[in-house]
């Protein structure tokens, strides 16, 4: 058939070619292999959120004579619909970003701008503990790349420096130019990674605690996103930490092109 005398013809070509086949069909078979993982791990996480609501459901439903504990259930339902909704919407975020074409176009782009909207999605969970979030670095600095990634990716880092801290603490989100990048940074008070988890914190699913951790509501998927968001940029991700003191994430993006007024751009010849 077809197949045999495909090899028949490849064989006498060149060892080499035959060498890049199978180096070619290994990678398929190790990106299969990550993706299976993935998947097992996603229905894995889906089934806590979704068994846990099942169960409050039926507690609804023998509780039907008590008023209170009615009441009590359906706002644990909405705090488990919430952490599946977030869930949900991660993993299709990253799935996303783990696309070919994650990035788009890049373009330049305001960096107060992005700070100000990775802010201010954390401000009800901020005010909820008294958490004092500040913007403190230079001004007026540009990246090149996607900006709802990148507010996105900074947006997780905030959501996590709240998070993990204790209530009336100070998280400070930085930005300054380091030669041809901008490095942007989350420092907060809080508490601390161990030093032995510190590598593992950026894998898929992967919690520091997650029985302690279960009132934060995390999914293990922020910092995925963070590194997939860093890596489609060409970027960087860092992160010190104390534990019992507190931690600084920083992620480093290439600079946008700063045009500043007067200087026209260079005219082209057609
Ligand atoms: P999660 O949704 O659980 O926050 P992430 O991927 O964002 O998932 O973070 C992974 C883990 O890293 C967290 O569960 C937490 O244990 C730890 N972590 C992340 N950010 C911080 C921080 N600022 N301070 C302390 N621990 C953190």
């Amino acid at each position: 058939g077809p197949p045999l005398h495909v090899t028949a013809r490849i064989a006498p070509l060149s060892s080499r070619l035959v060498l890049a086949l199978v180096e070619d069909r290994t990678h398929e078979r190790r990106v299969e292999a990550i993706r299976r993982d993935f998947v097992a791990n996603v229905s894995h996480e889906l089934k806590t959120p979704v068994g846990a609501l099942n169960l409050l459901a039926e507690a609804v439903q023998d509780a039907a004579e008590d008023p209170e504990a009615v009441l009590r259930f359906a706002g644990r339902m909405q705090t488990e619909s919430a952490r599946l909704t977030r869930l949900v919407q991660q993993i299709i975020e990253l799935s996303r970003l783990q696309g070919d074409d994650a990035l788009g176009t890049p373009e330049t782009f305001d960096v107060d701008q992005v700070v100000a909207r990775a802010i201010d999605q954390s401000s009800i969970d901020a005010q909820a503990k008294q958490i004092e979030v500040v913007h403190n670095g230079e001004r007026g600095l540009k990246l090149l790349g996607n900006p709802d990634e990148v507010a996105l990716a900074l947006g997780n880092l905030v959501s996590n420096a709240v998070a993990y801290s204790n209530d009336k603490s100070r998280v400070v989100v930085g930005a300054k130019s380091v030669e041809d990048r901008v490095e942007l940074s989350v420092t907060d008070q809080g508490i601390g990674i161990p030093p032995t988890e510190i590598d593992r914190i950026f894998e898929r699913f992967y919690r520091v605690d997650p029985a302690r951790h279960r009132s934060t509501g995390g999914t293990g998927l922020g910092l995925s996103i963070v590194k997939h968001v860093a890596a489609s940029h060409g970027g960087e991700v860092g992160v010190w930490s104390v534990e019992g003191q507190g931690s600084t994430f920083t992620l480093s993006l290439p600079q946008g092109t700063t045009s500043t007024s007067g200087s026209a751009p260079p005219a082209t010849a057609g």
